[in-house]
């Protein structure tokens, strides 16, 4: 899956272009540049890629989610509702800038039920945070007319769903606002880096200042900038740029890669009558990073993990035992185990998580599977696979 698995000459080229002059930021010292502007050239592909108006590259995607979110406005005891199979990421940046997480159930799409949204929105709610985990997509559509119904904001978080589409646009482009990931692991990385994209003016220009202690960007002299607001620095280096440029001009062959890949393991497991395949609301749009399936029981999930291991299959995971993914190995939000003392109110505001029910979503995670696809693998490997992941599940039935 991850990008870095296909890195050569292209990044290598852009790393020289910054290391040869030696200017390793992205704003200012235009003299001494050479005409290299990596963290700029990323923007305009990005937007280019998914045809969002604009596009701010920054170091994380955890940043980019909080970026996105002091953008919108959105903090002191605001509700932002997502998903509890995500990465901790996204609770963690809602909990940055005061927010209030309010996890409700996902469906078999392993993404928000658009259901238990609605019967979670209340007068504090400000945005839906629907999450396109594993390289697919959310219900968009649906999701999109309860934000339009209750006037609220739709953030994608499209941090695993980069080069992925819904109905012919792009995830992440759909929403008020969307954010992408470009660490290690995703399908694009700049090492570490991440994307705010949206077709506003104001919140681009909004999310800018805030990435960069509120600077305006008008003046080539950083001390003579003006500062609207306080922000942050969630500044990506020009290093990391250069190497996200390298890898972005792949994108599209990356994707297909993964297409290639999946369907043959797909079409191998789908001869085995017991188990079915994650529910995407556009088959086509999927960058088939991951493939999903439901085992018939949880037992036979965890069975099937085992069995994997077994036949050496790397890159199998069975997120219910998963600590990252999935509410239920988050001891650290259960127990409230911040670093820092919080308000009193935004602890008041906060769910129960460690009494709250997610049965719903138990039903589906504790069944799930997902193989990492790999983009490395010869089409002989691939076969090779399909037949051992195959037998594995067979067996563990
Ligand atoms: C990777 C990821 C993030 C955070 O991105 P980083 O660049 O690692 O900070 C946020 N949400 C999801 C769903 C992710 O997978």
């Amino acid at each position: 899956m991850p990008g870095f698995e296909l890195f050569d000459h292209i990044e290598r080229k852009h790393l020289q272009d910054v290391t040869d002059t030696g200017v390793l930021m992205r704003y200012g010292f235009a003299g001494a540049r050479n005409g290299h502007w990596k963290a700029k050239e990323m923007e305009a592909a990005i937007c280019q890629k998914t045809g969002a108006q604009h596009a701010l590259l920054l170091s994380s995607g955890t940043a980019a989610l909080t970026t996105a979110l002091a953008a919108l406005g959105v903090g002191a005891g605001d509700e932002v509702i997502l998903p509890p199979f995500t990465f901790v990421a996204s609770f963690e940046s809602i909990m940055t800038t005061g927010a209030i997480p309010v996890m409700v159930d996902i469906d078999d799409t392993l993404c928000l039920d658009p259901q238990a949204v609605r019967k979670a929105v209340t007068p504090r709610t400000k945005v839906v945070m629907p999450v396109h985990m594993c390289g697919a997509m959310a219900q968009i559509d649906e999701l999109r007319e309860i934000c339009r119904t209750h006037n609220l904001f739709l953030l994608e978080d499209a941090c695993q769903a980069f080069g992925a589409s819904f109905k012919g646009r792009m995830l992440g482009s759909i929403g008020d606002v969307g954010c992408y990931s470009f660490d290690f692991n995703k399908i694009v990385t700049c090492g570490e880096g991440g994307a705010v994209v949206t077709n506003s003016k104001d919140l681009y220009e909004r999310a800018d200042q805030y990435h960069d202690h509120g600077h305006d960007h008008t003046n080539d002299d950083r001390g003579a900038e003006g500062h609207l607001s306080p922000g942050y620095n969630f500044r990506i280096s020009e290093l990391h740029a250069a190497v996200g440029c390298g890898q972005i001009v792949k994108l599209d062959r990356f994707v297909d890669i993964h297409r290639q890949h999946k369907k043959v393991l797909k079409d191998a497991l789908s001869t085995v009558s017991q188990v079915t395949f994650r529910r995407l609301p556009d088959p086509e749009g999927d960058s088939a990073t991951f493939l999903t399936f439901f085992m018939p029981s949880e037992e036979s999930a965890r069975n099937a993990i085992k069995a994997l291991k077994a036949a050496s299959i790397d890159g199998a995971f069975h997120w219910y035992d998963n600590n990252w993914h999935y509410i239920r190995k988050w001891d650290q939000l259960k127990t409230r185990n911040f670093m820092h003392p919080l308000y009193k109110a935004m602890l008041d505001l906060l769910p129960d998580y460690s009494k709250a029910d997610f049965s719903a979503s138990d039903a589906h995670i504790s069944r799930a599977i997902s193989i990492a696809i790999k983009m490395g693998w010869s089409d002989d490997e691939v076969r090779r696979r399909a037949g051992k992941i195959t037998e594995a599940v067979k067996s563990s039935l």
